[in-house]
């Protein structure tokens, strides 16, 4: 349950809809993370697309967290809210000349450069610039993240990183680049990856790569293996926190690394998704011959990835304990038929005006929000205001 009593009474008045962010979860989930990474040496940075929310950021950084960033705005971001540049990493496919002279002016940790052209261009820029820039090469391993298609990015037909077929001509331009320092090499497979083979493979991947390089007598500092560890859709409140232990003990026993290579990874999902709840109340009732539809005031608006990817979310009635006895569509108000949160979705009798939640939306929820249809700028509640004020 996610309210109890007297918080239930709290909420009730409040405008709807808005994400609900459960700091306390959230303070555990990082130290669970943060903790597990330690014990082993390893350095997590957290992917900051996954929620940028500003309060989210800030716990996240004062628990010594990095940031991975896929954006300049991103990478400010990040400097703006403290996360130290040398923590900073900068990815994605196309990054433009603006946003690469911002982190090459801040001095970001490195750069995960994907295509030989972008390194060409790295170099250009920082030998404008007087700067050495510190890259690591996002290699595509072609691993299937056994995902939905749409999250899985280490195949041949995705758009990332560099085809290990153009490897040997990456290194010799690298070789030749006099403002270009080649630091690590990166990899990034999928994310919502919940079969631990998935990261197996990738160890037995990386250890290869590594050694192709080495070699060839280039050293390798860093190791870099991405994010992607899933959470359970399914069952927030029997597995709120990932196994953070056992994801992290593959890569200890299954990577191949000297005492001097660092490992890194770029954690987004496992660290914020369950903390995040959309709380969402029925406008109208509707049932049609086949169908009892909620008309819901929270939209695609709000969360898109049941209309992106058909994602799973589950989704609850907040105001009552009664058991299920209605399969309900849950639909928003988006001029989209793609506009659905959950179809057949078992909930008690419910009328306008109940209050639903729409479970484990804390990454890849706000940030996808959109304004189509000239909705609101999206609400949010956190936790401690729901504890500590008694007159909200
Ligand atoms: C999106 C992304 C991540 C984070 O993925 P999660 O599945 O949220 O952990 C990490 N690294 C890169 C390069 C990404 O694009």
């Amino acid at each position: 349950m996610l309210f109890n009593n007297i918080q239930r009474e709290r909420i009730r008045d409040l405008e709807t809809p808005f994400y609900y962010y459960d700091l306390g979860l959230l303070n555990e989930t990082l130290e669970q993370a943060k903790h597990a990474a330690d014990k082993r040496g390893f350095h997590v940075h957290y992917a900051l697309k996954a929620n940028f929310n500003d309060r989210l950021l800030s716990v996240i950084q004062s628990k010594g967290f990095g940031a991975d960033c896929v954006s300049g705005n991103e990478v400010q971001k990040a400097i703006d809210l403290g996360f130290s540049a040398d923590k900073i990493t900068f990815a994605g496919v196309g990054k433009s000349d603006k946003e690469i002279i911002l982190s090459l002016q801040h001095g970001i940790f490195a750069f995960n450069v994907e295509s030989i052209q972008e390194m060409e261009v790295i170099n250009e820029l920082a030998s404008k610039l007087g700067v050495i820039a510190k890259v690591s090469l996002r290699i595509n391993p072609n691993i299937d993240a056994n995902t939905h298609h749409y999250i899985t990015t280490g195949l041949d037909e995705n758009k990332f990183g560099v085809p290990t077929s153009e490897l040997e001509s990456a290194a010799s331009v690298i070789r030749q680049a006099k403002n270009v320092e080649l630091i690590g090499l990166h990899f990034h497979v999928g994310s919502q990856i919940t079969d631990m083979n998935v990261f197996k493979s990738l160890c037995v991947k990386v250890n290869e790569w590594k050694n192709w390089f080495e070699e060839r007598g280039t050293q390798i500092k860093v190791l870099n293996v991405g994010g992607g560890l899933g959470v359970d859709y399914q069952h927030p409140d029997d597995n709120p926190i990932p196994d953070f232990q056992t994801y992290f003990e593959i890569f200890d026993r299954f990577l191949e690394r000297a005492p001097h290579q660092e490992v890194h990874f770029e954690l987004g999902r496992a660290l914020v998704a369950q903390s995040g709840s959309l709380i969402t109340k029925v406008l109208y009732t509707k049932s049609g011959v086949k169908k009892h539809f909620l008309v819901v005031d929270a939209g695609m608006t709000e969360l898109m990835r049941p209309a992106l990817y058909q994602a799973y979310h589950k989704i609850e009635r907040v105001d009552t304990d009664q058991e299920p006895g209605v399969q309900y569509d849950v639909v928003g108000p988006i001029c989209e038929s793609s506009d659905c949160f959950g179809k057949e979705v078992p909930l008690p009798q419910s009328e306008r005006g109940d209050l639903i939640a729409i479970r484990t939306a804390g990454a890849y929820g706000e940030v996808m929000a959109s304004h189509y249809n000239l909705r609101d700028e999206v609400r949010y509640l956190y936790s401690d205001a729901l504890n500590l004020s008694p007159s909200l």
